[in-house]
């Protein structure tokens, strides 16, 4: 045996128990009471600590091109953070071209990330073209090993109404899953001249300008296709009450339909859009009002709320700073990819909600929904993608002790109780006590296969 990982508590998403953990050739070999020390070449001792699996983060934007410029952390930043804040894969999004099949969208980008990822990775397609045999290329990408898809209902890359039921009609024949973005286009647009005309401009008219009911009618028109054509949804981002209402209405009449939400909507409201810095905020939909984000939480109790992810897509300051007077001018996006575990995980130490439901949240859930096979979970012949985490840790996050490339973080200043001492990526120490120990390339891409 390679390792042992001995008198820690392992966690999975339905139980608690004190046990050794014997790793070998980067997978998990044993899971017992006790295993013999002379077995192994090295022997971690995790007393007192929780050991737990990795977390994916199955909604990225790695060196992803928007709004005029590119998100600030390409593929080895945001793994290498993703690696010290307990997040051993990451799933990004692939924006396909005009005319470009949807493998091609695959290979292309992975160019630019096989060789740089820390972390292991995995895609999801975003769609914009199925005109011809492109709809087609949807399920040649399903065999290539890339399930899934997401459709967005806004930006200049979104898509009609048309080509969405094409894509979720395309899904259900396949074995794909459709992902959407939604907000409703047309009055978003609407309300951003009004505010313009009337020299409303700064930050907080970005939420004005995509209020609750933007996001609460295009999540509810989206359940509504699903249902009719008779395939499972998986909603990206839910930040509203609202459309998860309309959620837990389609999970109670025996629909899959799938929610995601992510850390900065289960923290901050809108009012950080009236901070001097609320453009750092800025992001798509926007923060919500504080009766939404207590019902997020309650969804996650609930089990309507199925992944937490974090949607990391961060800007530098000075991009930023393009929409000081014009909030149309910001790119939408901010940093999470190393916070999304430390965070949910310091709700738990909190007593908010137990350890095991942000396992199955932020672990075994992804992977199950993404068809992740040799993840999520702390069992034997799963990778031993693997987090020690020490509860009794006070930690503040500040910008300088992040390990990303983006100069300035929304979670700075925020105080978690407990927090990850050393991640595992298939076995190798990848992060160790507030180092990233990793090597770029080390990731390997994940092909995965939705039951
Ligand atoms: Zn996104």
């Amino acid at each position: 045996m390679d390792m042992i990982i001995k008198n820690g508590t392992v966690v999975t998403a339905s139980d608690m128990f004190k046990a050794d953990i014997g790793i070998e050739n980067g997978k998990i070999v044993e899971i017992s009471g006790k295993i013999d020390e002379s077995l192994a070449k090295h022997v971690v001792d995790a007393e007192g600590k929780l050991i737990l699996p990795g977390a994916i983060d199955a909604h990225t934007h790695l060196a992803m091109p928007f709004g005029g410029t590119i998100s600030s952390d390409d593929y080895y930043a945001g793994t290498r953070a993703a690696a010290c804040g307990g997040t051993t894969t990451v799933f990004d999004f692939v924006l396909q071209d005009f005319g470009e099949t949807m493998v091609d969208a695959v290979k292309r980008r992975d160019k630019l990330c096989a060789g740089a990822a820390a972390v292991d990775y995995s895609y999801h397609v975003a769609v914009k073209d199925v005109s011809g045999e492109l709809l087609d290329s949807i399920e040649d990408c399903v065999k290539f090993g890339v399930p899934s898809f997401k459709v967005f209902m806004v930006y200049d890359f979104g898509v009609t109404d048309g080509v969405f039921y094409k894509v979720l009609k395309k899904a259900k024949e396949c074995g794909a899953l459709i992902g959407v973005h939604a907000e409703n286009n047309e009055i978003i647009n609407t309300l951003t001249s009004e505010f313009l005309a009337e020299g409303k401009t700064s930050a907080w008219y970005h939420y004005m300008s995509r209020p609750e009911f933007v996001e609460a009618e295009a999540d509810t028109r989206a359940i509504q296709w699903a249902k009719a054509v008779g395939t499972k949804l998986y909603i990206v981002h839910l930040a509203n009450k609202d459309g998860l209402a309309a959620v837990t209405k389609a999970k109670d009449e025996g629909y899959e339909i799938y929610a995601e939400t992510c850390p900065q909507y289960l923290e901050f409201t809108c009012d950080v859009y009236k901070r001097e810095d609320g453009r750092n905020f800025v992001c798509s939909p926007p923060m919500k009002g504080e009766e939404s984000r207590q019902a997020l939480w309650e969804g996650i109790k609930r089990g309507d709320i199925d992944t937490i992810a974090t949607d990391h897509c961060p800007f530098q300051s000075y991009e930023k700073d393009w929409g000081k007077d014009d909030f149309t001018k910001i790119p939408n996006g901010c940093a999470g990819i190393e916070n999304m575990y430390p965070y949910m995980l310091s709700a738990a130490n909190e007593g908010k909600l137990p350890f095991t439901k942000v396992v199955e949240i932020c672990s075994t859930n992804p992977a199950k929904i993404f068809g992740c096979k040799e993840k999520g979970s702390l069992a034997i012949g799963k990778d031993a993608d693997i987090v020690i985490y020490d509860k009794n840790i006070d930690f503040t996050i500040t910008n300088d002790k992040m390990h990303s490339d983006c100069d300035h973080t929304i979670w700075e200043g925020i105080k978690l109780k407990g927090y990850p001492v050393q991640t595992y990526s298939r076995g190798r120490l990848v992060y160790d006590n507030g180092k990233f120990v990793g090597e770029k390339g080390w990731g390997s891409f994940v092909k995965c296969k939705i039951d």
